[in-house]
C-alpha cells in the first residue's frame, strides 16, 4: 500500500503546527488532523473571560523562526487568549500550514498493524487515514473533566464549561452566576466576571494559592528593544530549567528554593515578609517544598496575609488552602482576593458544606440553596493522558493504551513513546518536563527530537521504533525519584500533576522536574547512542 503521508499529526495547537512545519523542513510528507473547526488547540477552546498566559509573551512563543519572532507584535507582557489565538493563526499563514491541516476531523480510533508497520486512524465521520508514523500533539490540558454532580442535567439555566467557552462570548450582565472550581482558570475568570454579573457565588472545594501579578501593555519601543536582543533572550530561556528566564510564577518558585527556611525564622522575620510582600512574602521560604511542617507554617502565614486583604474574617479563613504550596501549578492573578470584598460576590466553602445536588433553579449545598441563572464549570482536565485515552489507541496485539495506563499508571519512555505502541510519538507525554515548565520551550525540544528521529529512521531504512519496557521502567523510576522527597507526593496533594483530580486515575507524578536542559541532554544522548532504550526494526 502506498501512503500519501509519512506522518499523521493529531492536533493543530502549538505542538501540531510546529510539528507539521518541522516535518516539511525535513522533507517528510505530513498531515494534521484537528477535531475543532479552527486551529489553536487549548488556546482556541479556553476562551473564557480573563483567559491569559502566565509566562511572558516574549518567551511563550516559538523561537525556531527569527522572521516570526521579529514580525509578530505582542501588545502585553503576558498575552491574553485572543492574542495567542491570533498569533497561532498568523504562524499558520506565515508558514503556509493550512493546506496540510484537516479541520473538523475528530480521531476516535487508531490501530497499529504489525504486518504493514502502519497506523490506521479513524475519524468520527468514518473517514480513515493511514501512515507509518503518528505524532500525538493532542495537548496536555485538552480533555475537559466533567464533574459527576447529582442533578447536573436538570439545571434549567445555562451550563457553561470554561474549556469549551462559546465563540463570541456570553453576556453575563444582570445574571446570578455560580462558578464551580477555584483552580488557575477560575482564579483568572472570577475577578473579570464579578464586574459584570449581578451576583456571583464561588463554589470552592479546594482554595488555591495564588500570587498577585501585574500584567501591562508594552510601552512604546519596549518590545522593539527586546526583539533587538532576542538572541540573548532565547539563549537564556534555553538554558533555564523551566524554559523561561524572565519573571514568571515558575521563576518565583525557583527563587523560593534558595530562600532561608521558615522553621528557623523568628516571628518578626515572618511578619516582616508579609509586611513587605504580602501573600508572596508568606510563601518565600526554602524549606516549604521538602518539609510538610514548614509548608503548614507558611500556609498559616499565608492565611494572615489573606486576612489583611479580605475584610470578612469568615471568608478570609475559608480561602486558606489545605494542600501544600507547590503541589499544584502556581497561579498568578489580578485582584483575586480583593474580589471577595465586593458586595455581589459570595464564597461558598464546600469543605464545610459540600454540594448535595444541582436543581433546576440552582445549587443545593448541605446548608443552603443558591438561586442561579448560569452555572460555570471551571473543573479542570484529565491532564497529560486524557487526550489519548478518549481515543481507542490499539498498539501491538490489539492492546489498548487506555488499559495500559489504567493498569500501570501513565507510563512512558521520556514522555515521547509508550512500550507496545510502535511508531507513535507523544509530544509532552507523561514523564516529560511539560507540566512544570514553559510549555512552548518544552514542545519545541520534543518536536525537533521527534522530527530528527523519524528522518533518521527513514534514512536508515528502519520500519519501526518502539520503546523497550525496561527503559520505560527505568525512566519512570528516575522521574518519580526526583520528587520523592518533596511535598508533591504528600497524600494531601491532589493535583492534575499526579492524576488525583480524576476519580479512579492511577496516582503517579507525571512531570519531569530536573529541568529542560537536563532533559534535552538526556534525549540527545539517547539519540546519539542510536536511540538507546528503543528497539529499531
Ligand atoms: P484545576 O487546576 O484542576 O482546577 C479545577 C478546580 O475545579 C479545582 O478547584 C477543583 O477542586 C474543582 N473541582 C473539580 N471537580 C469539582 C467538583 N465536583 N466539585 C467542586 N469542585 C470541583 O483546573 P484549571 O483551573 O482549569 O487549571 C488547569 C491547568 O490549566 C492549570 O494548572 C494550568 O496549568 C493551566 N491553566 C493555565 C492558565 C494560565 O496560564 N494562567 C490559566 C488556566 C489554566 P479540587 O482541587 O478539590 O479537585
Amino acid at each position: 500500500m502506498m501512503d500519501s503521508d509519512d506522518v499523521l499529526v493529531i492536533g493543530a495547537g502549538f505542538s501540531g503546527l510546529y510539528m507539521l512545519h518541522r516535518l516539511r523542513q525535513l522533507g517528510l510528507r505530513a498531515q494534521v488532523l484537528e477535531r475543532a473547526e479552527k486551529i489553536g488547540g487549548t488556546w482556541l477552546f479556553n476562551r473564557y473571560p480573563g483567559a491569559r498566559c502566565d509566562i511572558e509573551s516574549i518567551e511563550y512563543s516559538y523561537s525556531f523562526s527569527e522572521e516570526i519572532q521579529q514580525e509578530w507584535v505582542w501588545t502585553e507582557t503576558m498575552p491574553a487568549q485572543p492574542e495567542i489565538e491570533a498569533y497561532l493563526n498568523f504562524v499558520a499563514d506565515r508558514l503556509d500550514l493550512r493546506r496540510d491541516i484537516r479541520l473538523d476531523t475528530d480521531v476516535t480510533a487508531m490501530t497499529f498493524d504489525d504486518d504493514s508497520g502502519r497506523w490506521t486512524l479513524q475519524a468520527a465521520d468514518g473517514e480513515t487515514f493511514v501512515a507509518p508514523f503518528v505524532v500525538a500533539a493532542s495537548g496536555i490540558l485538552s480533555e475537559p473533566l466533567e464533574p459527576d454532580i447529582p442533578g447536573m442535567g436538570t439545571f434549567a439555566g445555562d451550563s457553561l464549561f470554561t474549556s469549551r467557552w462559546p465563540a463570541g462570548g456570553v453576556d453575563l450582565s444582570g445574571k446570578r452566576v455560580g462558578v464551580i472550581g477555584t483552580g488557575s482558570t477560575a482564579v483568572q475568570m472570577i475577578p473579570v466576571i464579578a464586574r459584570e454579573v449581578q451576583q456571583l457565588c464561588v463554589f470552592q472545594r479546594s482554595p488555591a494559592f495564588t500570587l498577585p501579578w501585574q500584567v501591562r501593555q508594552f510601552e512604546a519601543g519596549e518590545l522593539d528593544e527586546m526583539k533587538a536582543n532576542y538572541g540573548e533572550i532565547r539563549q537564556a530561556q534555553r538554558q533555564h530549567p523551566i524554559g523561561a528566564a524572565r519573571l514568571s510564577a515558575f521563576s518565583v518558585l525557583i527563587d523560593m528554593l534558595v530562600s532561608p527556611p521558615i522553621k528557623t525564622a523568628t516571628r518578626d522575620e515572618q511578619v516582616r515578609a508579609v509586611d513587605e510582600r504580602g501573600v508572596m512574602g508568606a510563601l518565600n521560604w526554602g524549606d516549604i517544598f521538602f518539609d510538610i511542617e514548614a509548608s503548614r507554617m507558611a500556609t498559616a502565614l499565608y492565611g494572615e496575609a489573606i486576612a489583611r486583604i479580605v475584610r470578612d474574617p469568615e471568608t478570609a479563613a475559608a480561602l486558606v488552602p489545605s494542600h501544600p504550596f507547590g503541589c499544584k501549578r502556581p497561579i498568578i492573578d489580578q485582584g483575586y482576593y480583593q474580589t471577595y470584598n465586593r458586595d455581589n460576590v459570595t464564597l461558598v466553602d464546600l469543605r464545610k458544606n459540600p454540594i448535595r445536588t444541582i436543581t433546576p433553579d440552582g445549587i443545593d449545598t448541605a446548608a443552603e440553596h443558591y438561586d442561579l441563572d448560569v452555572i460555570i464549570y471551571a473543573t479542570g482536565f484529565d491532564a497529560m493522558t486524557g487526550a489519548l485515552t478518549r481515543i481507542d489507541v490499539r498498539g501491538r496485539d490489539g492492546v489498548l493504551l487506555r488499559d495500559v495506563w489504567a493498569e500501570q499508571g501513565p507510563v512512558s519512555y521520556l514522555g515521547l513513546a509508550v512500550a507496545g505502541f510502535p511508531n507513535l510519538f507523544t509530544v509532552q507525554g507523561p514523564g516529560s518536563p511539560a507540566a512544570a515548565t514553559n510549555f512552548v520551550t518544552a514542545l519545541e525540544q520534543h518536536v525537533e527530537w521527534i522530527g530528527d528521529c523519524i528522518a533518521h529512521l527513514k534514512a536508515a531504512g528502519h520500519r519501526t521504533i518502539e520503546a523497550m519496557p525496561e527503559a520505560q521502567h527505568e525512566w519512570i523510576e528516575h522521574t518519580t525519584s526526583l520528587v520523592a522527597a518533596t511535598v508533591l507526593v504528600h497524600p494531601s496533594c491532589n493535583s492534575w500533576y499526579n492524576g488525583a483530580n480524576v476519580p479512579g486515575k492511577k496516582r503517579m507524578y507525571m512531570g519531569y522536574t530536573a529541568g529542560i536542559p537536563e532533559y534535552r541532554r538526556r534525549c540527545d544522548e539517547i539519540a546519539g547512542a542510536g536511540y538507546a532504550g528503543f528497539l529499531l526494526a
